[in-house]
């Protein structure tokens, strides 16, 4: 897409809000060809929205920058509104770093950075780089907050602009990540090992579900696979919530864990422990 498609057609909607806002077609005029146009030439990005002040996406405080499009249907998934490109609203690289510039100097005090997550980002991965590049040229640290799964949209060289990579291991066991997300997970194995041949520092992200993800032989085998990449600086263990299942039902999408509670905070202990029994940093 061109800057004056993205200008005409972008709404007014403020770019902070919540991940947790439901946020619906706010590019639906952009069409089905300008998103192809703008997914091309990285200019313009679909954003769900835009957050600051958040202190876990990354190391120190960090702007996070929410993009739509996500090809994983994950059971859990807290922001279903996020899967649909078109649900984003189109933002100009140009938009999006003048927005960066003022939380700059707050950034590098605090020691933050910018995260850019979704959705899953490399969806848009040019529009991705482009971003991550000005925030460089800015001295910004910057997080690709990421499924993994189609890491092989990066090149090696693209690396270079990404400071830190939270990657989503789902599980180890093909068959239940496919039963968790829809797809297979070799190409996020892959990723991985590419991003550990490359020295990219990982933080591994794992959901813990009562019921899905909660077989602690399971935990071991992503924990067994996490350590030897020897890039995994921490493994955040994130116990599932139902902050997104209002949006499952307006969304009308058959929501399967409905009824899950999130796990005691036993479970997320033994969690906790088998990562850091592989030797990781495990919170
Ligand atoms: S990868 Fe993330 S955004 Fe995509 S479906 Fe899974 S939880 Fe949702």
């Amino acid at each position: 897409m061109s800057a004056t498609a993205a200008e005409s057609t972008e709404p007014e909607v403020p770019l902070i809000a919540s991940p947790y806002d439901l946020r619906v077609s706010l590019g639906e005029k952009v069409g089905e060809s300008g998103i192809r146009a703008a997914l091309e030439s990285g200019e313009c990005g679909f954003v769900h929205s835009f957050t600051t002040g958040s202190a876990v996406d990354g190391p120190g405080m960090r702007v996070v920058a929410w993009l739509t499009g996500c090809q994983f249907r994950c059971v859990y998934c807290h922001n279903p509104d996020t899967w649909k490109m078109s649900n984003g609203m189109p933002v100009t690289v140009e938009r999006a770093v003048e927005q960066l510039q003022k939380y700059r100097h707050g950034l590098q005090t605090m020691k933050g950075g910018l995260t850019i997550s979704g959705g899953e980002p490399l969806m848009q991965h040019r529009f991705v780089l482009n971003v991550f590049a000005a925030a460089k040229k800015m001295g910004i640290h910057t997080a690709l907050d990421s499924n993994g799964y189609l890491g092989d949209r990066l090149t090696e060289a693209d690396f270079s602009s990404i400071d830190l990579v939270l990657l989503d291991l789902k599980a180890m066991t093909s068959e239940l990540h496919r039963q968790l997300t829809g797809v297979d997970n070799k190409p996020v194995h892959e990723f991985a090992r590419r991003l550990a041949a490359a020295h990219k520092p990982i933080w591994v992200r794992f959901v813990l579900v009562p019921g899905w993800t909660d077989d602690m032989a399971e935990v071991e085998r992503i924990a067994a696979f996490a350590a030897s990449l020897g890039n995994v600086e921490r493994v955040d263990v994130l116990p599932f919530h139902q902050l997104g299942r209002f949006k499952w039902e307006k969304l009308g999408v058959d929501y399967q864990l409905r009824d899950i509670q999130p796990p005691p905070r036993e479970t997320v202990n033994q969690a906790i422990d088998r990562f850091r029994a592989a030797g990781l940093k495990a919170v």
